[in-house]
């Protein structure tokens, strides 16, 4: 696939991440019309508010002197202002710009480390980011890096560590030269994506669902039944297949067992696969793994209702009230003092595992059991769950479209009745995709 986007974009943080999801995710966003991005799913959208609401909280309880870099105005105009705050020595610099030869960023923070003779500004930052996770991802890792180095580039050496602040407002320090290695081999990839015409080409993932490129991808892969429709083929088999002259799933099903095991198949995955071709021809939801049925059905949906819709004002969760299936539908266990909530939802949960929307909300949950002497149960993240399990097709996968709460729109700041509703619906289409595909 040659190039069709014009001039070839700048490398930004964000290539990091695409990079660690899908190469052709980055090469597109090197490349690609950025006319033919998807607008990203609803259920994305509304995290994206949620970390938007997560930076201002922080910034306004962190950082109440910082400059903050506007977001209009040219490259140039930011990055001067950036360089002219340094300068002048802030205690913090919000979205910070960088302008660099072939290179940007934004980094959510800098902090001031102090005054240094050897920095051409006369001081030293260290970049930091804000991120809702609760828990760190090498992407987000890989892009502070970058922030980092275009930092160095401006202030010199001096200082190694970055920080972020997550989710749960817990400040986690990463050293850079720790992560060197890693960084460099990212950025040297990337590098050969930018300098190269022709993408490696689309690959069917876990990434697809929500990538900005799926309305250029997800065509050609059903136009051409790529093989990578199949769940369990990796571009790397992909690549033994087509040297072997293999170039559709219908041709992979037509091959015998020893062949594909010969190809790089795993021989424990193709019963799995031979069951996913027969409901890829039915047009079916085709799971990646195989699943216990009656385990998620069993589950019982929990939604967790938080003080002000979502978050106290100091940025920490603060739930007010569980919300559970019960014989007579959804019912709101409000987190009253004497103790007795815990005991209603220990009835309800008995030996069940639940099901609940998100980290945020599973991680909530979990606490609220283990900080009350709450059962031990297992707690599953449907919407994790959805991302990694749910192999294809595409179009009409989007959680949003079964879990009616993450629509636009939708009530706030109480949803959690919907959000019980929701999950049902959803855990009923899992388990019974599920029972096919086991
Ligand atoms: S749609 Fe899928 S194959 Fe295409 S760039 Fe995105 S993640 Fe990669």
């Amino acid at each position: 696939m040659a190039s069709k986007g014009g001039a070839i974009r700048p490398t930004v943080g964000h290539h990091f991440s695409s990079l660690l999801m899908c190469s052709q995710r980055a090469w597109l966003d090197y490349h690609g019309d950025p006319k033919q991005r998807a607008k990203p799913p609803n259920y994305l959208g509304k995290l994206q508010q949620e970390g938007l609401e997560h930076e201002r909280i922080v910034c306004e309880s962190h950082y109440p002197n910082a400059i903050q870099i506007p977001d209009s105005g040219s490259d140039a105009e930011r990055s001067s202002l950036t360089i002219q705050a340094m300068r002048s020595g802030s205690p913090a610099i919000l979205q910070a710009y960088f302008m660099q030869d072939g290179a940007r960023g934004i980094a959510d923070i800098l902090e001031l480390v102090g005054p240094s003779h050897s920095s051409p500004t006369g001081h030293l930052y260290r970049v930091g980011e804000l991120k809702l996770a609760t828990a760190l991802s090498t992407s987000h890792v890989m892009q502070v890096a970058w922030y980092h180095e275009l930092l160095r580039a401006i202030q010199g050496p001096g200082v190694d560590d970055a920080f972020f602040i997550l989710g749960d407002m817990q400040r986690k320090e990463v050293s850079m030269s720790g992560v060197h290695d890693t960084f460099e081999r990212c950025k040297q990839q990337l590098f050969q994506m930018r300098d190269d015409d022709s993408g490696p080409g689309p690959h069917l993932c876990r990434w697809c669902k929500s990538c900005p490129w799926r309305d250029v991808c997800v065509p050609v892969l059903s136009t051409q039944s790529d093989v990578s429709l199949l769940p369990g083929v990796t571009r790397r088999i992909a690549q033994n297949l087509k040297n072997a002259g293999i170039q559709t799933w219908q041709q992979v099903i037509q091959t015998e067992n020893g062949r594909l095991e010969q190809l790089g198949f795993d021989w424990r995955d193709l019963a799995h696969i031979r069951a996913s071709s027969k409901r890829l021809a039915a047009g079916e939801a085709v799971l990646r793994y195989s699943i216990r049925s009656e385990e998620i059905r069993n589950l019982l949906a929990v939604s967790i209702e938080f003080v002000d819709g979502y978050r106290g004002s100091d940025g920490h969760l603060l739930p007010r009230a569980v919300w559970t299936e019960s014989p007579d539908g959804p019912v709101q266990i409000p987190l009253v003092g004497d103790g007795s909530w815990i005991a209603r939802v220990g009835s309800l949960l008995s030996s069940r595992g639940a099901a609940l929307y998100g980290a945020t909300e599973t991680v909530s949950f979990l606490k609220l059991l283990r900080q009350n002497n709450g059962p031990s149960v297992k707690c599953l993240d449907v919407l994790d769950l959805v991302e990694s399990i749910v192999h294809g097709p595409i179009r009409g996968l989007e959680l949003s479209n079964v879990l009616h709460v993450a629509e636009p729109g939708s009530a706030e700041p109480n949803n959690s009745r919907e959000r019980v509703l929701g999950l049902r619906s959803v855990i009923n289409w899992l388990a019974g995709s599920g029972g096919c595909a086991a």
